[in-house]
């Protein structure tokens, strides 16, 4: 007897849902603004968790990173060759010319919201510049592909395509890392299914109306691999090469792309 397999779905939010979910991540995206403002050259990224983790309870919000996984922080913070999941530390302090990289969550009535940013501190190498620039805009043009009727991997090619295109136009060569990427999100963070930044498209379930998924590329300018430090969080690159991190939560809608963590 032959069954026919139903094609799976990214599930769909409703309207209200998507309403709730974009309250928990303009919080994240004021918390994103209040840790920028307080960033500067001698400051740690202990300090800036203070931050955060204030802007986030202020707004009647929890953070979602702290204790997650016993993960102690209330944002990632990670400098330069760090490509995510930077622990806050007082012995991490900031310094002219760092690329510092943030990404925080944020729970509000139940829903979650996730994003993340790479931005200097004071002025920074060109090349470097470029990486960031161009991390950002291939965030931007990887989620054009959140539209429903398509699928999962077109959102993962849509992401590597602009990672090509963005080393001609910002003029450096691009390293999508391996083994990291985006992610379903609702009601917790890290939802099915696993989004890819690079592959084959046409693959992987439909992205419906009110479909959520947090899109999150993440560059450097020397290599594809990375390792894990003693902490058991810190993510680096493998050849000390700088990598830059940009995140937006993103909804599918009959309009277009939705982001529900505007930094506004
Ligand atoms: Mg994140
Ligand atoms: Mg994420």
């Amino acid at each position: 007897m032959a069954f026919r397999r139903r094609t799976k779905r990214i599930p769909a939010r409703t309207p209200g849902e998507l309403d709730a979910m974009q309250a928990a991540g303009e919080i994240v995206g004021k918390t994103l603004q209040a840790v920028r403002a307080a960033a500067a050259p001698g400051v740690s990224t202990l300090e800036l968790d203070a931050v955060a983790e204030q802007t986030i309870r202020a707004a009647g919000a929890t953070p979602t990173f702290k204790g997650y996984e016993g993960f102690p922080g209330s944002i990632c913070s990670s400098v330069n060759d760090v490509i995510v999941h930077g622990i806050p530390d007082a012995k991490t302090v900031l310094a002219n010319g760092d690329l510092l990289s943030i990404d925080c969550g944020a729970t509000l009535d139940g829903w979650v919201g996730d994003s993340a940013w790479s931005f200097p501190i004071g002025e920074l190498d060109l090349d470097v510049v470029a990486l960031n620039a161009a991390t950002e805009w291939v965030l931007m043009e990887g989620l054009q592909a959140m539209v429903p009727g398509n699928r999962l991997t077109d959102v993962s090619h849509a992401l590597e395509q602009a990672t090509y295109r963005a080393e001609d136009k910002f003029g450096v060569s691009l390293y999508i890392v391996d083994g990291y990427g985006g992610h379903g999100i609702g009601r917790t963070m890290h939802e099915e299914p696993y989004l890819e930044n690079e592959g084959k498209p046409g693959r992987g379930p439909v992205i419906q109306e009110g479909s959520v998924l947090a899109i999150e590329p993440m560059l450097t300018l020397g290599t594809v691999d990375s390792a894990v430090l003693e902490d058991d969080w810190t993510v680096v690159t493998l050849d000390g090469s700088v990598a830059a991190h940009w995140e937006h939560t993103v909804a599918a809608t009959a309009d277009g792309p939705r982001i529900l963590t505007r930094r506004y």
